[in-house]
């Protein structure tokens, strides 16, 4: 006689006010990661520049097509910039644009 040991798995419960809570704690992040200044929790953190630079997908030169957007805290002058677009690159034949760029690039660190 064969003797079979089923391990059986534990059948996943998914707790529903538990998912919801969690969700809605992401959702509750998210809008105030967008609205409030993560440095001083000053509310009407928002987009104040858009910086042009998003390299050809070409040639690799930087465009005037939008690359992120620069969100300023209105009281005590925090700035961060995030990517503005999904696609890495810009089509080709955006690019000769570059003159007309200030020469100092976005950089992500802050410091
Ligand atoms: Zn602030
Ligand atoms: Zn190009």
């Amino acid at each position: 006689m064969r003797r079979r040991f089923r391990r059986r798995r534990y059948a996943r419960h998914r707790n529903p006010t538990r998912m919801r809570a969690i969700e809605r704690a992401a959702n509750d992040l998210v809008r105030r990661f967008r609205s409030q200044c993560p440095a001083c929790a000053h509310p009407g953190f928002d987009v104040t520049d858009r910086v042009p630079g998003l390299p050809c997908e070409g040639c690799g030169e930087p465009t005037h097509v939008i690359c992120s957007e620069a969100f300023t805290c209105q009281a005590c002058d925090y700035r961060q910039e995030r990517r503005a677009t999904s696609p890495m690159t810009a089509e080709a034949g955006r690019c000769g644009m570059s003159s007309t760029l200030s020469p100092q690039e976005p950089h992500g660190g802050s410091s």
